[in-house]
């Protein structure tokens, strides 16, 4: 049995504007990951099957490693049919928000979906959640979006209409916001909920396989390439690696090539803190993606250094300068929670 997360009145209010609905929008955050993919379509299939009208959009494309997903194909991408999303949203009955807490994170969708009549509830695990959604469902405990998709489904009493392909993207998003189960995975219902989706017929050892060992021969090179460029702070127990768009260049990089980079420096003995300065591709910036392992609050340090947030465990955040004034304001980081730092060790 799970543990009720979510509270009765949430669900109850939710169930009233679902019994309802007919036009459904999902939306999630720009750059969709496995949770945002996941908890979205984990959604959606649920939604069709009860013959409601439902669109997925998201700002823009997501990584070719989550293409393979049950209903991906109809993710619409904003930047891409931008009229045809606006219209969606427009005239949407309910829109969902998902795996993000400020309208900020949804970029040039924010407008639309701010603009639009449509009842709005957020279901997210992020810290702090905005005030922009008349229901809020926000449980940062949690370790993914995903899970609670799962948890809103059985609660509105639905469980047994969540099918194979529902299961297995709700199972792809908890899997890939915990690491493959490495972290933020102790609270034991999460493996309830993975007997439950078991049961639905999916084959979690072929998920793994098409979601983490699916990668380009050039991606693994620039794996290669950018660990031996990695700077490690042993007196910090930190490390740092970093990719310029000149490099990117060299090795063919594609958007998601890089994904998983920043979990790699934290495989070294005593490193509790890993931190990935990429040049972005369209924005001139620097994406600042951060890690840690224990208690070392690395989202602190996304937003007094980096304009950003996130979790305990896994942040990020944007720079706006030269690929060396980003280094060195992370090495200024450094020295400031030097003995925070060592404290974890
Ligand atoms: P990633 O390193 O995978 O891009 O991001 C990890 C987590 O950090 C995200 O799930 C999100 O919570 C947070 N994050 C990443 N980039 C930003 C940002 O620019 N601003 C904020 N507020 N949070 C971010
Ligand atoms: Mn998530």
């Amino acid at each position: 049995m799970l543990t009720k997360v979510i509270e009765q009145a949430k669900i109850d209010h939710f169930t009233k504007w679902f019994e309802r609905a007919d036009k459904i929008v999902i939306v999630s955050h720009v750059s969709p990951d496995g949770d945002a993919i996941g908890s979205s379509l984990g959604l959606y299939h649920f939604l069709d099957s009860q013959e409601k009208n439902v669109n997925v959009i998201v700002p823009n494309a997501f990584p070719d490693f989550l293409r393979w997903m049950p209903g991906s194909k109809d993710v619409l991408l904003y930047d891409r049919y931008k009229d045809f999303a606006d219209k969606l949203i427009a005239e949407a009955d309910v829109i969902c928000c998902l795996d993000f807490n400020a309208l900020k994170r949804i970029e040039d969708m924010a407008d639309a979906v701010a603009a639009s009549p449509a009842r709005k509830v957020l279901i997210d695990h992020h810290l702090y959640p905005e005030d922009f959604c008349k229901i809020t469902m926000s449980y940062p405990t949690i370790s993914s979006t995903s899970e609670l998709i799962f948890r809103l489904i059985c609660r509105m009493g639905y469980f047994s209409d969540i099918s194979k392909e529902g299961a297995e993207c709700i199972y792809t998003g908890m899997m890939t916001d915990t690491g493959g189960f490495t972290y933020n995975s102790n609270n034991r219902e999460i493996y309830f909920i993975i007997s439950e989706l078991l049961s639905k017929g999916i084959d979690k050892d072929d998920i793994y396989r098409k979601v983490y060992n699916t990668y380009s021969e050039s991606r693994l090179r620039l794996m290669g390439y950018v660990l031996s460029n990695m700077v490690v702070y042993s007196d910090c127990n930190a490390a740092l690696i970093s990719l310029t768009k000149e490099e990117q260049g060299r090795f063919d990089y594609i958007k998601g090539d890089s994904e998983g980079f920043v979990n790699i420096p934290l495989s070294i003995k005593n490193v509790c803190f890993s931190c990935f300065l990429r040049e972005d591709t369209e924005k001139p910036m620097i994406k600042i993606s951060l890690r840690s392992v224990g208690t070392f609050p690395c989202n602190k340090v996304a937003a007094e250094f980096f304009n950003g947030g996130g979790h305990l465990n896994a942040s990020g955040g944007e720079f706006f300068g030269t690929m060396e004034e980003a280094k060195a304001v992370f090495e200024k980081a450094l020295e400031k929670y030097k003995s925070l730092l060592i404290a974890k060790n």
